[in-house]
């Protein structure tokens, strides 16, 4: 791999890992359908090539229809004879616990694969994605003996039992930006609950998927319950949504594909839906806050982390007036310690965009600010251009009006873009003021104005003088075109069972 900075002693033996994995041809595209590995159908592939510096990786499989009802029958099949959908909870725990565990015995190799495929540091793969996919099917695993059912409060003549049925067969369709954990969002509690998956990667990111569900097979999981489709959207993906076999689905994705999910739903058979879409989050500080120097610190950190290419990004920096000036100088100071790097050297804080198309729309987005009068005050250029991968520099706009493009729709990438306000009302309005409604983050040092301004805000997470604490407990996901599902915590659960009421006569009474 080429680097135009010279490599420490680590990055030389990711390099090495990466070139050996190339030299053994150990990657895999193909999908894994009723347990096995296979080629499409029709024996189609796509090339896929790395963000870090345009290698070729390997030949993935583009799955279509036909393949989408294999692996849609096998689920159905797997369901209907109840090898896992009927298995008491303590049974499916056991399973899942061990994928877990082989998921962190694999960590190095999937840590490896996620980085080469979509370009983000090799440090954040093997500290943040794998790690927290792991913990996300374990938590799951530990969750589900514990969950009880209810019984109504009825008349003494009757029983009213109110139960969870898993749904069925459950379609997941994940973007590239987390590839493992966003797949595993779903598959924790989908599979806990008894339901079997079939689950489409994106064609940008998709070798992890398959791996996955190889590890889930060794763990016991039995064969047809997560099935894996790679291929393109309009192809594998408008498939498994518009399948009469799919019971819900589960997608996270851009908003404007995440309309069409409603639209597939409503031309088949009206399966359940749950969007986790794309985000525009304000991070609004306020001049009574104590904290500046950790709010800028933060801010760069969220929004720089992963490229830029976080739905919960927090894009838009609502300063006040008598500050902004302080604030702005202080998130300059943490550019420099996001300057891109190899993304196979564990110190690199900033890899690669996922691919040249989304090269172009940063570069874009930077280049419709200029024109609309917002002014770059640090980075806004591609870098690394020689090592045929994808980079662009931590972009700093000040002087944005909300009405702006780069305001208003999501670039990402790593971009922020300062908005300067007068006072609370303006800056609840301006947070407000967006099609999304994801997360947002509040800086003050009076609890009143915190605990108010968090209520005003229309999204579905607002973090008080903080923006990274996240956990496995709490509900992710968006009010308004952020979408209308819940990924995390039991309440994901909800999405993937029936609720089914059972009356029992009670004679005698
Ligand atoms: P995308 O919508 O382009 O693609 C997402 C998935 O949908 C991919 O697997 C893609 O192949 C598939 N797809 C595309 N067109 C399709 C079609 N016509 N029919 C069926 N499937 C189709 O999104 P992306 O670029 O992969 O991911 C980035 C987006 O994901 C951003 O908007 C980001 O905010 C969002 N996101 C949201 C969350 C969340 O939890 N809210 C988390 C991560 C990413």
């Amino acid at each position: 791999m080429t680097s135009a900075q010279p490599a420490t002693a680590q990055a030389l033996i990711w390099r090495d890992r990466a070139q050996a994995l190339l030299d053994e041809r150990r990657l895999d595209g193909r999908a894994l359908i009723d347990g096995q590995r296979m080629d499409a159908t029709d024996g189609q592939t796509f090339a896929k090539h790395s963000p870090i510096d345009g290698r070729a990786l390997t030949a993935v499989a583009r799955c279509t229809a036909p393949d989408v009802d294999a692996a849609v029958f096998a689920a159905r099949q797997a369901f209907e004879q109840g090898r896992w959908s009927r298995e008491a909870p303590a049974a499916r725990k056991r399973v899942l616990a061990r994928w877990a565990e082989l998921i962190l015995q694999h960590k190095d190799e999937l840590a490896l694969l996620e980085t080469l495929d979509m370009g983000k540091p090799i440090g954040h793969s093997l500290n943040v994605d794998v790690p927290l996919a792991a913990r996300c099917i374990q938590w799951y695993a530990e969750a589900v003996d514990k969950v009880y059912d209810e019984i109504a409060p009825t008349p003494e003549t009757a029983l009213a039992l109110i139960r969870r049925e898993p749904v069925g067969v459950v379609g997941a369709i994940v973007p590239w930006n987390y590839p493992m954990l966003m797949a595993a969002w779903k598959l924790g509690p989908a599979l806990a609950t008894g339901n079997s998956v079939v689950l489409k990667p994106s064609e940008k990111a998709p070798l992890t998927a398959s791996r996955l569900a190889e590890l889930a097979l060794m763990a016991g999981l039995p064969e047809g319950v997560f099935n894996v489709v790679p291929g393109y959207g309009h192809e594998a993906g408008e498939a498994l949504a518009l399948h009469m076999d799919v019971d819900a689905l589960g997608f996270t994705g851009s908003t404007r594909v995440g309309r069409k999910m409603l639209e597939y739903a409503g031309a088949s058979n009206l399966k359940r839906v749950f969007n986790e879409l794309g985000g525009k989050s304000a991070f609004i500080v306020f001049e009574d806050s104590d904290a500046i120097e950790r709010a800028a610190q933060t801010v760069a950190g969220a929004i720089f982390f992963n490229q830029g290419e976080s739905c919960n990004a927090p894009s838009r920096l609502l300063v006040h007036e008598s500050i902004a000036d302080d604030v702005v100088a202080q998130v300059l100071a943490q550019v420099p310690h996001y300057q891109p790097g190899d993304p196979l050297d564990p110190h690199t804080a900033m890899g690669a965009l996922v691919d040249e198309s989304q090269l172009h729309t940063v570069l874009g987005y930077i280049e419709s600010g200029r024109h609309e009068g917002a002014r770059c005050v640090a980075g806004g250029v591609q870098v690394r251009a020689e090592t045929g991968g994808y980079y662009v520099t931590p972009t700093v706009f000040d002087g944005v009006s909300n009405h702006m493009r780069i305001a208003r729709e999501e670039i990402f990438g790593p971009v922020l873009s300062v908005i300067r306000f007068q006072d609370e009302a303006e800056a609840v309005a301006l947070a407000n003021q967006s099609s999304y409604g994801l997360q947002a983050s509040v800086w003050s040092a009076h609890i009143d104005r915190a605990h108010r301004v968090a209520r005003a805000l229309r999204a579905g997470t607002v973090h008080v003088n903080q923006y990274d604490e996240d956990d496995i407990t709490v509900p992710f996901g968006g009010y308004k075109q952020s979408g209308n599902g819940r990924d995390k915590s039991l309440h994901a659960l909800d999405k993937y069972t029936e609720l089914k009421t059972t009356w029992i006569r009670v004679n005698g009474v």
